[in-house]
């Protein structure tokens, strides 16, 4: 019996090792998620601003055929002028040049606005462009370490899972059935120190006649308060 609560003992030290290295990998894992959640949102910014001033641009070359085709339109209309032969037709042809120069005018402000649009962003653009080029840079060494601390937690990881197996093939099928329930019902913890007549693992008072059968050691006891299986530690004397 005492054997079979020393193994328990090792069994939860090893499970409690291997829960804080699963939380450290965790933990690791969302680095390196957030790492690349970075590069991603900058990526997606730079995409961002290249679509936009692909538009841009094309609202530019729209503006620039329909500015041709009014210059045409004048140039036709002011030849036409020539052989004009009354006044009326005369003013009304004025009248469309002078309505189509407004419209040249306002295309060329506009064409001049977008190119300084585009221009800005292509700017912003360079600059993003080359403060996602450092991040990648940056990243790809910080993630790289990461990702080996990762595979040298699973090793260890590893390490104790085999150690686990040596002590519950040793162990009794409804033992260890009791053991990961308990463990499941109270943080990890299915062990618990009993010492000086607490149970240390909720400090708790024990009875005293159940704390005295601890000494005998002949049998499994449980803790009355968290069910936690009690292993008798005493204080080295002074
Ligand atoms: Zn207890």
């Amino acid at each position: 019996m005492k054997k079979r609560l020393e193994m328990l003992e090792q069994l939860q030290e090893i499970d409690l090792r291997i829960d804080s290295l699963k939380n450290g990998q965790n933990s690791l894992h969302g680095e390196v998620n957030g790492i690349e959640q970075g590069l991603d949102a900058a990526r997606e910014e730079l995409a961002g601003l290249e679509t936009r001033i692909a538009q841009l641009e094309q609202e530019k070359a729209e503006r620039e055929g329909l500015l041709a085709t009014e210059q045409e339109n004048i140039h036709r209309s002011e030849s036409h002028m020539k052989e004009i032969k009354t006044n009326k037709e005369f003013q009304a042809i004025g009248r469309e040049i002078t309505a189509a120069r407004k419209q040249t005018t306002e295309l060329e402000e506009q064409i001049l606005r977008t190119i300084g649009q585009i221009e800005e962003l292509k700017g912003e653009s360079a600059a993003k462009s080359a403060s996602l080029a450092e991040l990648e840079e940056n990243t790809a060494q910080r993630r790289q370490e990461k990702l080996v601390e990762i595979a040298a937690t699973q090793k260890d990881i590893d390490t104790d899972l085999a150690k686990r197996e040596e002590i519950t093939k040793e162990l009794p099928a409804s033992l260890l059935k009791r053991y990961n329930s308990l463990r499941g019902q109270r943080r990890g913890q299915a062990v618990a120190v009993a010492r000086d007549g607490y149970c240390l693992g909720c400090n708790m008072n024990l009875p005293p006649q159940l704390y005295n059968s601890l000494f005998r050691g002949d049998e499994m006891i449980s803790c009355p308060h968290c069910q936690r299986v009690l292993i008798l530690k005493q204080q080295p004397a002074a």
